[in-house]
């Protein structure tokens, strides 16, 4: 089986995130999609973050394709979590299976400082989509040469994957920011999220 695995703060999941890992799940043929929102981000931190039951319900309203499981592996684990953990957990789990990392660039960019990144491109390929019309693939593919030393001809090398997916420009920062300037979030953001931050005065919506 070809499994994906797509982490995140998720707060909040927006249409960017959705569109990815859909496009990606078709473009690699995986059968299946764990999605695993962080309980505490390692890679940034953010005052205005939701409880983990908030972004747990948001992200069932947000990765709605039958392939795709949101799982609380991360969220129901003691410790501080990194990806090379969750990452052990499913190969525990799923020994004979293929494991697909999906992320987006601005991760990709920072991928030598992950904890353990060179078990991490052992265990799994790492599948990386655009975030930004700056970052073309000839970027990414001087990055993955120059600091992990995996050489891409096209779209892949040893356990990389380029996607060759426009970027849809959108982040949950950017949302937040909308909703603290009372500014339409219409087309960006499922409108059940809308209205389910709304009613549970998440974010903006808590300081009005
Ligand atoms: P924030 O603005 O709070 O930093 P974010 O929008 O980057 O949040 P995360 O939950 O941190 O969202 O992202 C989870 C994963 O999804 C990361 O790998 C990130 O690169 C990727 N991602 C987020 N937004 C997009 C997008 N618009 N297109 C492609 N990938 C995205």
């Amino acid at each position: 089986m070809k499994i994906g695995i797509f982490g995140g703060t998720f707060n909040p999941p927006h249409k960017g995130h959705a569109r990815m890992v859909e496009k990606m799940t078709e473009e690699l043929g995986l059968d299946k999609v764990l999605i695993i929102p962080n309980k505490i981000p390692t890679h940034k931190r953010c005052d205005d973050l939701a409880d983990n039951k908030d972004r747990i319900a948001m992200c069932k309203m947000a990765f709605t394709k039958p392939k795709f499981e949101i799982s609380t592996m991360e969220m129901d684990r003691e410790s501080d979590s990194y990806t090379i953990y969750t990452v052990k957990d499913l190969r525990k789990k799923y020994p004979n299976d293929d494991l697909y990392l999906i992320i987006g660039s601005d991760m990709f960019y920072i991928f030598h400082k992950w904890y353990k990144h060179k078990e991490l491109l052992e265990e799994c390929t790492v599948c990386v989509a655009s975030r930004n019309t700056d970052d073309n693939i000839q970027s990414l593919r001087q990055y993955a040469f120059e600091k992990l030393g995996v050489y891409i001809d096209g779209l892949d090398g040893k356990n990389i994957h380029i996607s060759p997916l426009d970027a849809y420009i959108v982040s949950s920062g950017e949302i937040r920011e909308r909703i603290d300037e009372g500014k339409s979030l219409y087309g960006i953001v499922e409108p059940e999220i809308i209205e389910y931050m709304e009613k549970n005065k998440l974010y903006g919506y808590g300081k009005k």
